[in-house]
């Protein structure tokens, strides 16, 4: 249990305009900091008003990277309680990043602790708008001073937010996906399962390309064979071939994302057949030719589901189900954002209410 030391700030900002929310451009009141010392441990649990902080320019963040991050959002059901979606999940996956990045753990319950601080602080942010929510990103950077390779002795941990609007505002829009055939995210022994900031910087050059040609997302291949689906931009990526679900395994080139393994798992409620394994980009586009490639979707926090139209291969394409969202696509969306919303019941223990109102 952290004792949390509360700093409220003098004056609040303005809110914006639920209807022109632009994603991560405008953050709440407060953030939650707590700082890591070598022979001390975590201390200094707090919130403290939103504002920059001063960094010396050999921070050790800055040239080698050693920084991880998570994503997830608090949600406002109709009777206007703030609740979270499966956070613990969040904080295990946050330590896992850790472990390889040898950056010091967090117990789950203070992580959890840390964030529902920050959020109840800032419960007015969370928006009433339907399908608007509150972003929130808890990352710790390495902050030791100096420019020698190795892993820091101090950290940072902070828990910032930003309210967003709806993913759909018009309506569930199908995207086109551009199968990355040059560059590639992850390999095994590498930090693929991470979220760390380097697997970014290092996937925005196929991003941009891929954008220019009028495609939404990069889906990549393994990185040894070129020749396995693996995941999208931000997104895990999902299969329906011929009835069955397919989805690449998560062991060490892949991010084991929440929305992923929360959707397997209504899959498999409902009876779906999941086949977590290689799957051949080669076998994707026939099954797509023979017209078996039933419904293609991306998971992850942001979106929830991502139905995907089109998929271009070394110049092949395969169509989707007509450029529209399929029915199992569908029933995802509206299971998970029901339970998210809290407008349908939560069958699975998922939720974890924050505050009323
Ligand atoms: C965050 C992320 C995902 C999705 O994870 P969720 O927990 O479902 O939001 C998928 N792939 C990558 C690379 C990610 O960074």
């Amino acid at each position: 249990m952290l004792d949390i030391k509360i700093t409220p700030a003098q004056a609040l900002k303005p809110q914006p305009d639920p209807d022109k929310l632009v994603f991560g451009k405008t953050f709440t009141d407060h953030m939650f900091l707590m700082d890591y010392t070598g022979g001390q441990g975590w201390h200094d649990p707090r919130v403290v008003p939103y504002g920059p902080l001063p960094f010396d320019l050999s921070c050790m963040v800055f040239h080698y990277a050693q920084e991880i991050f998570e994503g997830m959002k608090a949600y406002r059901t109709p009777a206007g309680q703030v609740q979270l979606f499966r956070p613990y999940e969040n904080a295990a996956r946050l330590n896992s990043s850790c472990r390889r990045m040898c950056i010091p753990e967090i117990p789950e319950e203070d992580f959890v602790q840390a964030v529902k601080a920050v959020v109840g602080m800032d419960r007015a942010w969370v928006p009433h708008k339907v399908g608007a929510s509150l972003y929130i990103r808890p990352f710790i950077i390495a902050t030791d001073n100096g420019l020698g390779v190795h892993a820091s002795h101090s950290y940072l941990f902070a828990v910032i937010c930003c309210p967003v609007g709806a993913y759909y505002p018009e309506g569930i829009n199908p995207v086109k996906i551009y199968v990355e055939d040059e560059d590639v995210r992850a390999v095994k022994g590498g930090t693929g399962f991470t979220k760390c900031g380097g697997n970014y910087a290092a996937s925005i050059k196929a991003g941009e390309l891929a954008e220019r040609k009028g495609f939404a997302q990069v889906l990549w291949l393994d990185g040894v064979e070129k020749k396995y689906v693996e995941e999208v931009g931000s997104m895990n990526i999902l299969f329906k071939i011929d009835g069955k679900i397919y989805t690449a395994a998560c062991t060490g080139t892949v991010l084991p994302g929440v929305t992923r393994r929360s959707c397997i798992e209504l899959l498999k409620d409902w009876g779906y057949e999941v086949i977590e394994g290689p799957l051949a980009i080669a076998d994707v586009m026939k099954a797509g030719h023979e017209g078996k490639l039933e419904e293609v979707f991306g998971t992850g926090t942001a979106a929830v589901v991502s139905p995907v139209k089109e998929l271009d291969w070394k110049g092949d394409k395969v169509f989707i189900n007509d450029g529209k969202i399929g029915p199992v696509t569908q029933k995802l969306y509206d299971t998970m954002t029901g339970m998210q919303w809290g407008k349908i019941p939560d069958t699975k223990g998922w939720i974890v209410p924050v505050c009323k109102g």
